[in-house]
């Protein structure tokens, strides 16, 4: 990849999008979502010898939301290991990211961590774990990030919580099936602050590098996740990481990745770099519309995808 300019390629993108009005609808749920200006647009590219390139809105923070479930996988697959498979399954569900169906028959076993009822039983375990989970996830962001001032929203925190009523149902039936260990409110309490999280296009691509380079962070020795972990962590970013559109962002973009109903996407083209672009109006799949266009188009303009 070290011929590639992807300033040039980043121009390219924002150039050919940029009288585009996205088609989709932004988040509505909670009004903290539907206020965000339907135009924001940017993209970050970090590459593994440390070049940032970017434009648009990459600076802006915005509500990351699902695109949380990478990092309380990581952070879970690291304090418990292989045990977590036990209650989480690794196959794509090729239903929406809120359903609720499959747990009848999978006896509340979800199918995986990227979908809600995945997430909570992963948001369970971090709360059994530790005796303060929000203060260890966002030591975990500062830690990979270098940043400390990444933080909650809880203002989106609170709005989640009071308009979560499938997700209440979800931990519910969970904990019926008793995948849930602790009490339903603290478990939702967790999941609702690691959705709040705001980062940037820029911060996202610096947090996701790890998952490009071996779990270590650039320019160090400090692996935070093996290179095993790390392979099954992107292994299910490319087959659950867009839900019941996760076949079509494999088809079109070839790398793995994970969306947010914020508007963000991340993507890792592993040993190379991590990319992460925003956009709110999202596809009837709640995935964003014109971030997925555009990195259609990074792997097209460049001809490189894991592909
Ligand atoms: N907070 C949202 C929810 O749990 C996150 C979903 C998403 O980003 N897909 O419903």
């Amino acid at each position: 990849s070290a011929n590639i300019d992807y300033q040039k390629v980043l121009n390219q993108i924002q150039q050919e999008f940029a009288d585009i009005h996205p088609s989709g609808k932004v988040a509505s749920y909670i009004p903290e979502l539907a206020k965000v200006p339907s135009d924001k647009f940017g993209m970050h590219l970090y590459d593994l010898e440390g070049n940032n390139y970017n434009f648009g809105d990459s600076n802006e923070r915005f509500s990351i939301q699902s695109i949380s479930k990478v990092f309380t996988l990581a952070l879970a697959m690291k304090v418990v290991g292989d045990d977590l498979w036990n209650r989480v399954g690794v196959e794509p569900s090729g239903d929406p990211f809120n359903s609720l169906s499959q747990l009848e028959n999978d006896s509340g076993i979800p199918r995986n961590p990227y979908i809600n009822a995945g997430a909570l039983v992963v948001a369970d375990v971090l709360v059994s774990y530790f005796t303060n989970p929000k203060a260890a996830l966002l030591a975990f962001l500062h830690e990979i990030t270098g940043d400390s001032s990444i933080d909650f929203d809880t203002t989106v925190a609170a709005s989640e919580q009071a308009e979560g009523y499938r997700n209440y149902a979800m931990v519910n039936y969970l904990k019926s099936f008793g995948n849930i260990e602790n009490d339903v409110e603290k478990v939702l309490d967790f999941y609702f602050h690691q959705c709040s999280i705001a980062m940037s296009c820029r911060e996202l691509a610096q947090a996701f590098i790890i998952f490009a380079n071996h779990g270590t962070v650039l320019d160090s020795d400090r692996e935070f996740l093996t290179g095993r972990q790390v392979k099954r962590i992107n292994a299910l970013m490319q087959t659950c990481g867009f839900y019941d559109e996760a076949g079509e962002f494999s088809f079109e973009v070839g790398l793995p990745g994970k969306s947010g109903v914020g508007g963000g996407i991340v993507a890792v083209n592993p040993y190379h770099y991590a990319v992460a672009v925003w956009s709110p109006p999202l596809n009837p799949k709640g995935n964003s519309a014109l971030g997925m266009a555009a990195l259609e188009r990074l792997t097209t303009l460049t001809g490189f995808s894991i592909f």
